[in-house]
Parts: structure tokens; C-alpha cells; sequence
């Protein structure tokens, strides 16, 4: 965190608050790519200091229709959590399957320092961890990737493994054509060539990564292990909740397996699907070199992601550095959140002196 990052609520009662709109603004100022890199850079230094974060499996609450989850965590200096659901029968309604906000505070006074949509960031942060494990995992010459499930996250996934790995060549599978349609209306000018599949074997065929990040409340069978060629690297996205996976069981035994932070895969990921001892390999330990990524051109390895507490704080962390920086200061209101008598125990005094008292209806 930047030092200046307490400059712009000096009143502490103020908290800078980053709206949807605050959020398209931001994009449109720094460039989709430029915050992809950013937020990377973010996740990667974070995991580098993984031993310093509170650690914990989000708190879901889970129902028929999704899941509503909470996902604390602290690095000591600054706390941070983000309000996440996951409902794949929205879209049939019109709605998202993946809305969020999120908070960071300081954790000398508890103060918050930022409130955030996180629908958007979400998506960002999302796209910009795959990158960071594939930086690791997947084969230095790959230019091809499958994109299977092609719906709100997959134009972020796309642009970010672009910007950052120089995937230029995607196939595209979805069981909605309508979905394939609007990646390509909205992927137009980016310099993709782009094949169009008409099944998830078809879109696998040949790719060097294959991205799933399709939206089923169910064991669903995207890949199976005959569609995946050796050398291939999986970016499993889509499976991320009890009950909800993406990949045939063999596959996941055959590949090498590297997760964010295991106690919450072995509830969420692919991983849910195997024995609950079964070794994995941590991304945090690949980042810092003390674990070897990729070993052959050979292997398939699987980034089984699910998205962790600290993504997302790194995310927050870096929109609120953002905000310090010139030419920001309408990217974001400030909000009057904190109550701030002039005496700190005198709450009910501050209350009363407002007149509030006096307005109550005879
Ligand atoms: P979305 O509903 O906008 O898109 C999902 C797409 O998958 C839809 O277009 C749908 O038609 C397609 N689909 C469903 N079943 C399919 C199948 N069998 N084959 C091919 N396509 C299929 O959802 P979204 O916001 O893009 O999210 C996708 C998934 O990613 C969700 O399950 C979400 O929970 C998950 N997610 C994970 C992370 C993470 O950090 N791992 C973060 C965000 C979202």
C-alpha cells in the first residue's frame, strides 16, 4: 500500500467509495490492459508474501438456486473481505450469475479505506490470477487457447491472456450460441483470430491452453481426459463450489495439479472430486521458486481455481492505490460512513444535537 493511500480520507469518517460507474470510468482512464497487468502484479506480489495473510475458506451459504460467500483476509496492515454469489440460473433470468462488493480497512483503527463494486473487479482479478499460474504453468511458445464457456467472465479471461502470455488464436465452444456471438462483437479490433466450435472436443482440438469457464450447479463433464493432448495447460475456472465442477475425474488424476489455497479447493475445485489427502502443489510456493511449475513440454498441468480471499484483496489494494493518483478524483465519491462525535463516547450526544430527537412524529 502506497504511503499516500490515508491522503484522501484525512477525515477518517470519509470513505472513498468506487461505483459501477466509478469502475467503467477508472477502466476508460487507466486501460482495460494497463489494470489487467496491474492487478497481476498485485496477485503475484501478494501470493509472495502468502505467510503473512489470515487464512481461512470463504463463508458460503449455500442454497438450491447458488451460493452467497464471504471471503475475509488480512496481511496485518490491511483487512479486506468481498461479498461474492454465484447463481448460474440468473442468466435465464436476465440477471448475473456473479455479483460482488468489497471492502478494505485499516487495521490499526478498523476504519474502512475503501468500498468497491466488485462485479467488474471480479472479472478483472479473475482473468489476471489465471495469467499469473499460466506465466508458470503453461508451455513458453503456446499461442492458442480454447475458451469453453464464453458468458460474463471470457472477454476478461481473453483480453488478459493476450495483454500478458501473447495468446492470439482462441477457439471459442459455449452450448449458447448467442454467448459465442457477443464475444466476438465485443472481442472485434483486438487482433484475435478466432475459430468458432461447435463442441467442447472440437474447441480443445490442437489449443495449448484450454480455459473452462462454463456456469452449472452440477458435476458437469466439459473436458474429458481424451480431449486433452499432452503438454496442454488447463485454466479451470468455472468449478468453485461444492457440487459444481467442470473436469472428467481422470483427467484431473492425470494432470499435475496446483491449486490457490488448498483447505478451500478440496471443498470447491476439481479437486473435490479426489481423495481428500491427495497432494497438490500451492501456487504461492511455484511463485516464489521454492516448487517447480511446469517440469516437460509434456505434462498437462491444471490450474484448478476456485478464487481466493487474497485475489481479491490485492485487487482492492491495487484500485485504492489507484485513487491517489493524479487526475482520479472523479473516479470515486466520498462517503459519509463513519459516525464522528466530536467526544468519541458521547454517540447518543452527537444523535441528540442533530435534532434528530426532535423530528419524531406526535
Ligand atoms: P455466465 O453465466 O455469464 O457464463 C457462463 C457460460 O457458460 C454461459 O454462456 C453458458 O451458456 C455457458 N455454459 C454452461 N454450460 C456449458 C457447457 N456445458 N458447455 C459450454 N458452455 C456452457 O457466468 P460467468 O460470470 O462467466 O462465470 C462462469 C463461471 O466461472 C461460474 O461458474 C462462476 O461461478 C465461475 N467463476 C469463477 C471464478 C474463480 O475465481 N475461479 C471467478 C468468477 C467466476
Amino acid at each position: 500500500m502506497s504511503e499516500t493511500s490515508i491522503q484522501i480520507n484525512k477525515e477518517l469518517n470519509i470513505v472513498p467509495f468506487v461505483s459501477v460507474d466509478h469502475m467503467m470510468k477508472i477502466i476508460g482512464r487507466l486501460g482495460l490492459e494497463n489494470m489487467l497487468k496491474g492487478i497481476a502484479d498485485y496477485v503475484e506480489d501478494d501470493f509472495k508474501r502468502w505467510e503473512l495473510f489470515d487464512k481461512t475458506p470463504r463463508v458460503a451459504a449455500h442454497s438450491d438456486e447458488g451460493v452467497i460467500e464471504l471471503m475475509p483476509t488480512s496481511d496485518g496492515d490491511h483487512y479486506g473481505f468481498k461479498y461474492v454469489n454465484g447463481h448460474p440460473k440468473n442468466m435465464k433470468e436476465g440477471l448475473q450469475t456473479v455479483t460482488a462488493f468489497g471492502v478494505l480497512s485499516k487495521v490499526y483503527t478498523g476504519y474502512p479505506i475503501l468500498f468497491s463494486e466488485m462485479t467488474i473487479l471480479t472479472a478483472l482479478r479473475t482473468a489476471s490470477t489465471s495469467v499469473v499460474a499460466a506465466k508458470y504453468l503453461a508451455r513458453k511458445n503456446s499461442r492458442t487457447m480454447a475458451l469453453i464457456g464464453n458468458g460474463a467472465q471470457s472477454e476478461f479471461q481473453a483480453l488478459a491472456f493476450k495483454t500478458m502470455l501473447g495468446i492470439d488464436q482462441l477457439r471459442l465452444y459455449d452450448i449458447d450460441p448467442v454467448a459465442t456471438e457477443k464475444f466476438i462483437g465485443n472481442m472485434q479490433g483486438y487482433g484475435f483470430e478466432i475459430v468458432k466450435c461447435t463442441s467442447a472436443s472440437e474447441a480443445a482440438s490442437g489449443a495449448d491452453i484450454i480455459t473452462t469457464v462454463t456456469a452449472d450447479k452440477q458435476n458437469a463433464t466439459i473436458l474429458t481426459d481424451d480431449m486433452v493432448g499432452a503438454g496442454v495447460h488447463i485454466n479451470a475456472v468455472g468449478g468453485d463450489c461444492p457440487g459444481k465442477t467442470e473436469l472428467e475425474k481422470e483427467l484431473v488424476l492425470r494432470a499435475s495439479l496446483f491449486v490457490e489455497y488448498p483447505p478451500q479447493t478440496r471443498i470447491e475445485g476439481e479437486l473435490q472430486q479426489l481423495d481428500a489427502d491427495y497432494p497438490v502443489n500451492e501456487m504461492w510456493q511455484v511463485i516464489r521458486g521454492e516448487l517447480a511449475g511446469r517440469k516437460s513440454a509434456t505434462e498437462v498441468t491444471l490450474f484448478d481455481s476456485v478464487g481466493f480471499a487474497t485475489e481479491d484483496f490485492s485487487a482492492l489494494r491495487y484500485i485504492r492505490d489507484q485513487l491517489d493518483r493524479p487526475g482520479m478524483s472523479g473516479m470515486y465519491e466520498n462517503l459519509d460512513m463513519i459516525a464522528d462525535p466530536d467526544d468519541p463516547r458521547d454517540l447518543y450526544g452527537m444523535v441528540r444535537r442533530s435534532g434528530a430527537m426532535s423530528q419524531v412524529a406526535a
